[in-house]
């Protein structure tokens, strides 16, 4: 942990510890903070009071004393700035804006045609604009946006080199949504591991380092933690599990154009393709259920779980994932895998098929430790995750300071 210093260099440096403190540690008295910190009671005050001058920080009530006066706690203000998150997958788009804690204020969800760049940036720019009225918060005050995207993405340039499932190539994402919401800066992370984080940051992955999250979607991907950080290899694609060969010349021609691939096999487009053409129709229709509108949601739950060829498609899918599972254990060793993404749906029954391959297919000793989940976080992890990269360099800013920040206290709890 970064220490404190005394000096007035390390000015900037203080206060970015003393919010950080707050944040992580409030409701918090001052002389907590000088004790944590190392600075000294003084250089505390004068901090807090230049960040509650700015609206940063509020007092909240009073700490129980130890024989003196009650110390005043601090706490962090929750709409002193706000964050957008973003998530694109094919057919499918969400804008969200959040605050510092976490809340949603407002959020907009897109059924949409992805094929064009421009159609879903340009939806993102009338979604924000519709969001900035609804909560009535100042422009001024959303100071990051993350975003979750398909496909390879050089996370340093916001560009994304192509994404098979969405069709595009060469697209310049960052810059694009930057331009649509008023020149906010924007972090574009490929889906998979921006989930991956969020499960680090709020999910099942809390207090582990070594983490594989594989989003079981209409795409599938993996974003691999390694030593708590995001493992991207050389150019930022690692983790595209999707695209490995599980069938060699043989089954379903991917969106890749190969033949074989994990997400030809297990995608969330394919198994819902093939759960209609092995439910009879009488089944679907003595339960009410039309063939075109069948979703994950209905095979995981009564009555159609239970049905023979849904129990033996799921066997197939599970064991397919497994194989998957097992080799990326024997690979990484990690702590744990989290399954999401919309498979995920099929819970507890996907999970124990899943967990009777990696039984079988991998070594006791790398295997003992290591715990298969699935996600409690269903489809938010990758909103989540954008969310965590944009408050991640929001606390990274020196000043918030802006008019819009002195926001009234009502609405803050
Ligand atoms: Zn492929």
């Amino acid at each position: 942990m970064w220490i404190g210093s005394n000096s007035k260099d390390f000015k900037v440096l203080n206060r970015l510890l003393v919010r950080d403190m707050i944040r992580r540690r409030g409701p918090i008295a001052r002389y907590e903070i000088a004790r944590e910190t190392g600075l000294t009671a003084s250089t505390v005050t004068v901090i807090a009071a230049e960040l509650l001058e700015a609206g940063v920080i509020h007092e909240v009530g009073h700490a129980e004393s130890s024989g003196g006066r009650r110390p005043i706690l601090l706490e962090l203000n929750a709409r002193a700035a706000h964050a957008l998150a973003i998530r694109v997958q094919r057919g499918e788009l969400v804008v969200a804006v959040f605050d510092l804690a976490r809340r949603i204020l407002a959020e907009r969800s897109y059924d949409l045609d992805t094929t064009a760049p421009e159609d879903v940036v340009s939806t993102i720019g009338v979604s924000f604009e519709e969001l900035l009225q609804e909560t009535k918060i100042a422009r001024d005050s959303v100071l990051w946006c993350g975003v979750a995207h398909p496909g390879l993405i050089s996370s340093s340039t916001g560009v994304l080199e192509r994404s098979s499932n969405l069709g595009w190539v060469g697209v310049p994402v960052g810059d694009m949504i930057t331009e649509s919401i008023g020149n906010i800066p924007v972090v574009v992370e490929n889906i998979s591991n921006a989930a991956a984080l969020a499960e680090k940051e709020y999910g099942l992955g809390r207090g582990h380092r070594h983490l594989v999250f594989i989003n079981l979607s209409v795409g599938i991907g993996a974003g691999i933690l390694a030593n708590g950080e995001i493992y991207g290899g050389m150019q930022g694609y690692a983790g595209e599990v999707g695209h490995m060969t599980l069938l060699v010349d043989q089954g379903p021609i991917c969106v890749c154009g190969q033949q074989g691939c994990f997400e030809a096999i297990c995608s969330s487009r394919t198994v819902l393709e093939r759960a209609r053409s092995v439910i009879p129709e009488d089944i679907l229709r003595q339960n009410g259920l039309v063939k075109e509108k069948l979703t994950m949601a209905h095979l995981a739950s009564a009555p159609l779980a239970s049905e023979p060829e849904v129990q033996s498609l799921v066997n197939e899918i599970g064991r397919h994932i497994g194989v998957v599972v097992a080799n990326l254990i024997s690979m990484l060793n990690p702590e744990i895998v989290i399954l999401g993404g919309e498979l995920a749906l099929l819970g507890s029954r996907l999970l124990a098929v899943v967990e009777a391959e990696v039984e079988k297919r991998t070594l006791e000793e790398v295997r003992r430790q290591v715990r298969v989940r699935i996600s409690k976080m269903h489809d938010q992890a990758p909103l989540m995750g954008a969310y965590a990269l944009a408050l991640e360099r929001i606390f990274a800013l020196e000043d918030w300071r802006d008019p819009a920040y002195a926001t009234p206290r009502e609405g803050n709890q």
